[in-house]
């Protein structure tokens, strides 16, 4: 694939002292290289002559925004997530305890709280009033779904004098804070937009990590083991978890990984077939609940989808389409199948997607979100602008908004996770 431009965006030459010690700067010219491995590193250089980087991510010696002057608002928008509190509340005490910026907005529920006629005040957010709030699952912000008028918004933001603007949210969060600062752009103001990639799914491009994924995963594995006691605790059982994963399949597959007792994992990257084929779920599902009395399957809200007959005309109020619910199909198709086949089973149904959705950050998942929050700040208050703080062989980067949403990540099915995921799951695959 060729690798887009990654260079970001400035406001403009950072001249102002950091108010930061202590603290190890990263030089301006500091990059990360994009290539994962030597064979493709070579291959690049050998062919263009340079390598494909993304710009460091890290506090910078000198900053754009001068601390004293500066107002900064802090939004979320799409679903939740867990870990946009321990964002906020990282952003919040970076801004005003390292960086000493007097005031931080918190912007109610997404894009519309930069809409005036929806009549939503801001809050003041400060180090005190958000102390605990990386405890409370959700956010204490709100969130919307629904396009907002950009020129409207960034109306708001010049009458508040806001100068840094952070976004948390997901693809569609990130495209409406690109049209932000094309906005802020044609109209020649210094106002950095900078995006906190969320999405439980872990499927952005260009980014190999994401808040929330690994909290998504670790809250299946109870769902799991369930699943699993309801499988064994009648003759053929069959335990039937139904997980997100609107176009990849990275949490079925983890949550497989993490808790071995799944025996079907459908994702949305590998098609399967219900009666007839290689990939023929329900022939091997016979089998082994002939020969193992049990079985666990686990499937992403998006596999599957092309087991419907109609395609689903359903959107949400940002135009995403809504899957139809393949968790209920297999349930129905599986005990109608059953008696067809007079197999006296029992399908015990399981979705935990809200419930997932809305706990607190989990171990090393809130540590990610608080590191998120410092290099989304350091980033802002250097200049940096139209930008997603992204994660990279294992450093924070600056990756330009369209290059972000340009693509989603999916899984390789010819990758060494999904041959572990075959390794571990039953006939349908071997
Ligand atoms: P999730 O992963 O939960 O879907 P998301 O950020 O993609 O998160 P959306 O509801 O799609 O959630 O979008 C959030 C906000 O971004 C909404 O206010 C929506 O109107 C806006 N938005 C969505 N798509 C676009 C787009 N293509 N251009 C501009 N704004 C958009
Ligand atoms: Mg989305």
């Amino acid at each position: 694939m060729a690798v887009p431009d990654l260079t970001v965006k400035r406001l403009g030459e950072a001249t102002i002292d950091s108010p930061l010690s202590g603290v190890k700067f990263i030089p301006e010219n500091s990059s990360v290289i994009y290539g994962k491995d030597a064979d493709e590193v070579i291959r690049e250089y050998n062919e263009n002559g340079r390598l494909s980087a993304f710009e460091q991510a890290g506090p910078r010696e000198k900053i754009y925004h001068d601390p004293a002057w500066t107002h900064a608002a802090i939004l979320t928008a799409g679903g939740l997530c867990p870990g946009l509190n321990d964002v906020i509340k990282g952003l919040t005490r970076t801004l005003m305890v390292r960086y000493n910026v007097p005031i931080v907005f918190g912007i109610r529920y997404g894009y519309q709280g930069l809409i005036p006629s929806f009549g939503y005040e801001p809050m003041l957010l400060t180090p005190d009033s958000v102390d605990g709030i990386h405890e409370i699952g959700g956010t204490v912000l709100g969130s919307s779904r629904g396009r907002q008028d950009e020129v409207t918004m960034v109306e708001t933001l010049k009458r508040m004098n806001i100068k840094i603007l952070f976004c948390i949210g997901g693809d569609g969060t990130l495209r409406c804070a690109h049209d932000i600062a094309m906005e802020v752009e044609r109209r020649g103001l210094n106002i950095s937009v900078v995006c906190i990639p969320k999405t439980i799914d872990n499927d952005i491009n260009f980014i190999d990590k994401t808040f929330g994924f690994e909290t998504a995963v670790y809250a299946t594995n109870s769902v799991i083991s369930s699943a699993h006691n309801e499988a064994k605790g009648t003759p053929h059982g069959v335990g039937l978890i139904h997980v997100m994963g609107r176009d990849s399949g990275f949490i079925a597959a983890y949550a497989t990984l993490a808790n071995t007792h799944v025996n079907y994992c459908l994702v949305p990257e590998d098609a399967f077939s219900l009666y007839e084929g290689e990939h023929a779920l329900l022939p091997s599902l016979e089998r082994r609940l002939r020969e193992r009395k049990h079985a666990v399957i686990i499937v992403s809200e998006g596999a599957g989808q092309h087991l419907f007959e109609e395609e689903s005309s359903r959107r949400d109020k940002s135009g995403n389409v809504l899957h139809h619910n393949i968790g209920e199909f297999l349930h129905e198709k599986i005990v109608a199948w059953g008696k067809e086949i007079n197999l006296d089973l029992s399908v015990k149904y399981f979705d935990p997607s809200y419930l997932i959705r809305s706990l607190p950050a989990h171990g090393t998942d809130a540590v990610f979100c608080e590191m998120l929050a410092q290099h989304a700040v350091h980033a802002a208050m250097a200049g940096r602008t139209d930008v997603v703080i992204g994660h990279w062989n294992d450093r924070f980067t600056h990756v330009p908004i369209p290059v972000a949403t340009s693509s989603r990540k999916k899984i390789d099915i010819n990758s060494s996770l999904w041959d572990s995921v075959k390794s571990v799951t039953w006939k349908c695959y071997r």
